[in-house]
Parts: structure tokens; C-alpha cells; sequence
């Protein structure tokens, strides 16, 4: 999911609404500029034990059957077959890669996040707002070892980390390139930028080689999650049990002197019209299950796009009521570290 400027049309917000909004400026450069001790990305010890490359195998596979993603669709991508996520074969497809400087604050710094953008989903969203990379596969065809190539070139040019956006059916391709791109002096940590609906099996292979999980949590809801995610209803109970073992995995984050982050857990919240998304139960759960602390980027960029027109429910943008009602209920509930787009509402 990618951020974008939002400009809503429609009355200035309430002072009420602007007193939340303003009481709640994004904390997380303030709690995250505490450096921790100095980090290296965790997969290099897998990569000089060779526990990488078995990794890498052992997920490559699982597309025999595919079981890479919750669908678990079964396709035998091996021979060329294609998956429900619309992809084929063993190559990969790629939409960009560059440096971003409009993702989190933490992951940009000054030299931007090195993202590589996948084409293709497994998710399919009604409302995509990529709909022509995610649902179309636009992009270019490239092998795993174009893949350590970009890698290697986002570092040479300055970014700060390995940006993997929509990672979860590539995720055998993403560990060989990974494997390559470390014995050629990768060094920067790698973030694994997932709709959050990720399988336990998949985690567990991805341990000690994600330093940074950066899950969507989109619905509370599994009607809601079946109605506008293609039929998957398992979504609200994967996706928790999944960023519980992204936290299990990477317990406290570790940032910088320059409060650029190494390793640690951004989870994104959209909050969509008429509480499709469930947001102020999703915080509730977060408060309970995760630190308060945890960096939370409660997203105000919905908007009708794909084919979002024919559902009523999600087919305007949100307003600036309704997205404040979220800040507050996670403001209340302790959470500390919330990225909320200020001034973007403020044109609302
Ligand atoms: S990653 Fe794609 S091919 Fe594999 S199980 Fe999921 S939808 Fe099917």
C-alpha cells in the first residue's frame, strides 16, 4: 500500500476535530531517536552458515503446490502454472525500484527507503489503488539475480534500507536474491512491507532474516475482508496471530544515532468510510497485544479507485470526522507512537 496526498473537498474541520488532530502529532521521531546498540541485518549470519540458501530452497518448493500465501491456491508454479496472485512460472515481475521518500519518516532518512515494488497480489482488493501493477502484473520481467542486482544498487546510491513492497508471493525469489545480494556486501536491513495477511509456516522461514515487518492491518471484520479482499474471510485472524510472531521475532526496535530505523515493526492502519475497516477495534486489539509503543501509521489517504464505485459503503473518501474518531480512540487507549497526517486533513 502506497502513500498518497489526499485532497478532500468538503467543510472545514470542526475545532473539536482539529484540537485531536493536533494533540496527537506523529511521536515517533521523538521516541525514536534513542539509538540503540549498533546493528547488523540479520540474515548475514544466515547467509555465512548457509542457513539462507536452505531457506531460500525450502520456500522455492512450496511453488510446487503453491502454499506461499494464506489462498494456498495450489498452483504448480514450478511448471509454469498461474496462481490466484496472477503469477507464473519461477521469474519474478517487477513494477520499479528506487529510492522512496514518501514512506514512514523512520525508514526514509535523508537518502530515502530503497523500494522495490512488486507486481501482482494475492490480496486483490476491490479499492486497490495500484490496480494496474497488483491486479493487471504491469511491470518488467526480471530473474532472482536481477533482483540482487537492484538490491546492491539501492545501496550503492544511499538508501537506508531494502524496501520489499508486496513481497509475499516473490518471498522464494526475495530470500535467493537476498542470499546472492549478501555475498556481494549487502548490508542494509530489509523490510518486509506485507498486506500483513501472511501464513505462520512463512514467518517462521523469514526469522532472523526480516529486520524490519511492516504489516497492513486493513479489517477487523471477515465479512468485510471476504467482501472486498476476494473471499478472504481469514484475513483479521491471520493477519493478528501473524504481526504477534513479527513481534515475537524482532522484540524491541533498534534505530539509529539519526533515528533512521534497523529493525523494529511499523504497522499500517487505512481507515476507510463508514467503518468498513473496523479501525477503533483494531487499536483496541494492538493496545492489548502489542506494546503501546508500537509505531502505528493510521493512513488518511482512502479514496474510491479500481472498482471500489460499485460497493456504496467504500465508494467516497473519509472525512475528517471519522478519521479523527480513530486518533482519539488510539490516543486514549496509550498507544504512543502514532504517524497521523496532520496536515494532509487539514485541506479536508
Ligand atoms: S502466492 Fe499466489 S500462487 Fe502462491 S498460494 Fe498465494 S495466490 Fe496461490
Amino acid at each position: 500500500m502506497r502513500r498518497v496526498n489526499v485532497h478532500n473537498s468538503g467543510p472545514r474541520p470542526s475545532r473539536q476535530v482539529r484540537a485531536i488532530l493536533a494533540a496527537t502529532r506523529h511521536s515517533g521521531s521523538e521516541t525514536a531517536s534513542d539509538p540503540g546498540p549498533p546493528c547488523r541485518p540479520a540474515y548475514l549470519a544466515l547467509h555465512r552458515s548457509g542457513e539462507l540458501l536452505e531457506r531460500a530452497r525450502r520456500m522455492w518448493s512450496m511453488m510446487g503446490k503453491c502454499r506461499l500465501c494464506p489462498r494456498e491456491c495450489g498452483a504448480n508454479r514450478l511448471q509454469g502454472k498461474r496462481g490466484f496472485c496472477g503469477t507464473t512460472g519461477t521469474t519474478l515481475t517487477v513494477s520499479s525500484f528506487h529510492p522512496h521518500f514518501g514512506e514512514e519518516r523512520p525508514l526514509v532518512g535523508t537518502n530515502g527507503s530503497g523500494t522495490i515494488f512488486f507486481s501482482h497480489c494475492s490480496l486483490r482488493c476491490v479499492f486497490c489503488q495500484n490496480w494496474e501493477i497488483s491486479m493487471q502484473g504491469c511491470g518488467a520481467e526480471r530473474s532472482v539475480e536481477d533482483l540482487a542486482g537492484m538490491m546492491l544498487w539501492l545501496q550503492r546510491i544511499g538508501c537506508h534500507n531494502i524496501n520489499l513492497v508486496t513481497p509475499t508471493h516473490y518471498s522464494a525469489h526475495i530470500l535467493k536474491a537476498l542470499d546472492l545480494a549478501a555475498g556481494r556486501d549487502l548490508r542494509l536491513p530489509v523490510v518486509y512491507n506485507t498486506s500483513g495477511w501472511e501464513r505462520l509456516e512463512i514467518l517462521k522461514l523469514l526469522d532472523g532474516i526480516v529486520d524490519i515487518y511492516m504489516p497492513d492491518f486493513k479489517y477487523w471484520d471477515s465479512g468485510m475482508a471476504s467482501t472486498y479482499s476476494s473471499g478472504a474471510d481469514s484475513y483479521p485472524g491471520v493477519t493478528a496471530e501473524a504481526i504477534v510472531e513479527m513481534q515475537r521475532q524482532i522484540g524491541s526496535p533498534q534505530y539509529t544515532a539519526e533515528g533512521v530505523m534497523q529493525r523494529g515493526i511499523i504497522v499500517r492502519h487505512l481507515v476507510m468510510p463508514n467503518t468498513v475497516s473496523g479501525s477503533e477495534q483494531i487499536m483496541e486489539w494492538i493496545a492489548k497485544n502489542m506494546k503501546k509503543d508500537i509505531y502505528i501509521n493510521i493512513m488518511a489517504q482512502y479514496r474510491p479507485e479500481y472498482k471500489a464505485h460499485q460497493y456504496p459503503d467504500i465508494a467516497r473518501k473519509i472525512t475528517m470526522a471519522e478519521y479523527a474518531s480513530v486518533v482519539e480512540k488510539a490516543r486514549k487507549l496509550g498507544l504512543t507512537n502514532l504517524d497521523v497526517h496532520t496536515a494532509s486533513l487539514m485541506q479536508f
